[in-house]
Parts: C-alpha cells; sequence; structure tokens
C-alpha cells in the first residue's frame, strides 16, 4: 500500500525547520512580550526590507489586511469610517470568499468582472469596460489567484487614468513579482496572509499590510488597535487585528527559506506541465517560468471529466482539490449584497474545470513522477 499524498506535509516542513522554529518560540515564553512584541516589529521589518516597501504592518489575519487596507483608503479618500455601498470596488468572483467579504465590510460593494482563461485573473479590458460604463467605481481589489500576479501594468494604468486605488489581494503570492517588483507593492496597499496553506504560513492565522504610503500605514495602525494613535484615545472605528508575537517569531524563520521553498515550487510546476503539454483533455496553467510562485497548480480539466479525475485519483491515494467550486456572484451572500459586470461565463466555466495537484515544496521527485502517471493513467 501507497503512502497517501496531501496537498501540503506540514509535519515534515516543520521538521526541516525545527531547531530554529523551537528555539524561535522558547525565548518568546521567556520574554513574555505577547502583544506587538518585539518578533512582530522584526518581522514588519523584515518584510518591507524583502517585499521593498517602505511600511508593513502584522495584521491578525489576511482577512484583516484586507479590510484594514481598504478602511484606511475610505478614511484617506472620503474622511469616513467606512465606504458608503453606493461606492463600488471591481474585483474577480473567481477567489476564495475573503476578497469580497472584506469589501463588504469596508463597506462597498463588490462589483463582479469576469476573468480572463489564461491567468484565471481580473481581464483588463473587461475592468476598463465596467469602468466606462459602471458609475461611482472607486477601487480595484486585484487578486493573485494561484500565486499567478494579474496584469498590473494595465490594471495600474486604468487605475491611475480613473482616479481609483488599487490594493492587491496578495494572500496567494508572497515573494510573486510582476516585472521585477515584488507583488503587494504595486498598488496603494497590498495585503498578505499569513494562513497556515499560504505560501509563506505561520501555526496559525496572520496577515500582513505593505504599503509604500505613509498615511495609508498610519491609518492602518490605528484600525489595528482600537482606532487610535494611543489605545486610549480613538479617532476612528477601530478593531483588535494585532498578529501574534508566536506568529512573528516563527515566520521570522520561514521568511528565510520562503525563495527557495517558491523555486522548489516552480520547479515542480515546471515538471508536471512537462509532462501535461501534451495531454489532450488537459491545460497546464499558463504561466511562463516564474510568474508565477504556484501557491497551487491548478489543471482545467475539460469534457466535464474533472470531478471523475478528482475521484479516481482519491482512489489512488493522491488529495487534490477544486479551487473554487462556486464563484462569488453564485453564492447568496453577494447575490444579495454584490453586483456584476456581465455574465461572468468565465469564471463559471473555470470553477467546473480546475483541479488543484499538490504542490508541496518538499515533494519528493517520486511522489511527483506518481501523481503525473496516476493523472495520465486516468486520461488514457
Ligand atoms: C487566504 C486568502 C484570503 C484570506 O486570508 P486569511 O488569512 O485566511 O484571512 C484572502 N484572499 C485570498 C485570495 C486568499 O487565498
Amino acid at each position: 500500500m501507497q503512502k497517501n499524498i496531501q496537498m501540503l506535509d506540514l509535519p515534515s516542513e516543520y521538521q526541516a525547520l525545527k531547531p530554529e522554529i523551537d528555539s524561535a518560540i522558547a525565548r518568546c515564553l521567556q520574554d513574555q512580550h505577547w502583544i506587538l512584541g518585539p518578533e512582530v516589529k522584526a518581522l514588519e521589518e523584515a518584510c518591507a526590507h524583502y517585499l521593498g516597501t517602505k511600511n508593513s504592518l502584522g495584521v491578525s489575519s489576511g482577512t484583516s489586511a484586507l479590510v484594514i487596507s481598504l478602511r484606511a483608503l475610505a478614511i484617506a479618500k472620503k474622511g469616513k469610517d467606512f465606504f458608503d455601498s453606493e461606492d463600488k470596488i471591481i474585483t474577480t468572483p473567481f477567489t476564495f470568499t475573503a476578497t469580497g467579504g472584506a469589501i463588504l465590510q469596508s463597506g462597498a460593494t463588490p462589483l463582479f468582472v469576469d476573468i480572463d482563461p489564461t491567468t484565471f485573473n481580473l481581464d483588463p479590458s473587461l475592468v476598463e469596460q465596467a469602468l466606462q460604463t459602471v458609475p461611482s467605481v472607486v477601487g480595484i481589489v486585484a487578486v493573485h489567484l494561484y500565486g499567478q500576479s494579474c496584469e498590473m501594468d494595465k490594471l495600474l494604468t486604468l487605475s491611475r487614468k480613473h482616479n481609483i486605488f488599487c490594493v492587491e489581494d496578495t494572500a496567494q503570492a508572497f515573494g510573486g513579482a510582476w516585472q521585477g517588483k515584488k507583488l503587494g507593492t504595486l498598488g496603494e496597499a497590498g495585503a498578505f496572509s499569513f494562513f497556515p496553506s499560504k505560501n509563506l504560513g505561520g501555526f496559525g492565522d496572520g496577515g500582513l499590510i505593505a504599503t509604500g504610503d505613509a498615511e495609508l500605514a498610519e491609518l492602518a495602525r490605528m484600525l489595528r488597535q482600537h482606532g487610535g494613535k494611543e489605545k486610549t484615545n480613538a479617532d476612528y472605528l477601530g478593531d483588535n487585528a494585532r498578529l501574534d508575537t508566536f506568529q512573528a517569531a516563527i515566520l521570522l524563520v520561514k521568511l528565510k527559506v520562503v525563495d527557495e521553498w517558491n523555486r522548489k515550487r516552480q520547479k515542480i510546476a515546471e515538471r508536471y506541465t512537462h509532462a501535461f503539454r501534451e495531454m489532450p483533455g488537459l491545460i497546464p496553467p499558463q504561466a511562463q517560468k516564474n510568474d508565477s510562485v504556484f501557491h497551487q497548480y491548478t489543471l482545467r480539466v475539460m469534457d466535464g471529466r474533472r470531478d471523475a479525475l478528482q475521484a479516481y485519483l482519491k482512489e489512488q491515494g493522491i488529495h487534490s482539490v477544486v479551487y473554487y467550486p462556486v464563484p462569488l456572484h453564485r453564492m447568496r451572500l453577494f447575490q444579495r449584497m454584490g453586483t456584476c459586470f456581465g455574465k461572468l461565463e468565465c469564471s463559471e466555466q473555470m470553477s467546473t474545470e480546475v483541479l488543484s495537484l499538490p504542490i508541496e515544496p518538499l515533494l519528493s521527485e517520486e511522489d511527483t513522477l506518481r501523481i503525473v502517471k496516476e493523472v495520465q493513467n486516468f486520461l488514457n
């Protein structure tokens, strides 16, 4: 009986870094600086340096990073604690729930615009059409899905032209870049998640906001901690959304290997794509070498055979996941509180075709080949 292959192998990742992580945790226990302790500050500085941005602040999750970034923009642009529901923010329906949820939490209404099937990300030409026809759009939330960059030059040109903001949902793309600049530093703000399964993952929830704008950074710092420069004197309706000291200590260790592990992901992706390129019935991800950090390796499975392939792999002990089976505009929440630009047919089609394979950075060559072989067995 062969062993099961999971999407990720977090126990092995821990074993690979155990001595350093254990001593980082032990130091926290010694010091007892739990709330915004020195590790949080050190991680913020290390991330700002790594990303090449002026300001970075740790928050309690990727969702908080998005909500706080958007609310800081509402304060900076409108002088209000929240956007109004008439304010629309363009985003993709082909993303995790939290992207749209954060827009709603900031007071605005999501305007879903369809994706380009080669990148799985917002189609800039449709964003342009939406901006020409829909009034009261205040910004764009660009999601770098599966670690693959959006076409940022086009989205930024549009946002400048229409005088709206662009926030990057970089939850799936830590370490990725667009034309030499790190993702999350191209728009007004970048929101990162340290959820355990992300490319830079902690041992629980965590997130980070990156911004080159000192005013936004200051506002975000206030919103992270009860809405004032001091906790005991609030200017805005804040939250308790601080990054935990333990998480920061662990992430400081993992930050040192994030590039190496992203390269391992790219290497696995290269092996997969090499094997799947010529297979009828499959479309491997179109990302060129290195323009994705492969948070997920996602195939399109044609001819309605996606679910059958997933079931077959499961029988062979190989886990795979559909990200995402329900586009946001099909969820009851967003049917009540979101708006759509056009029919969003591409997102709907992708939700029936996509299947993500294991892409654990420490996946062995042998296991990678076993996955390839089983996919081929199914298709033949
Ligand atoms: C994971 C994720 C989030 C939310 O991050 P959390 O840390 O889980 O709150 C937001 N957007 C996308 C695209 C994600 O993948």
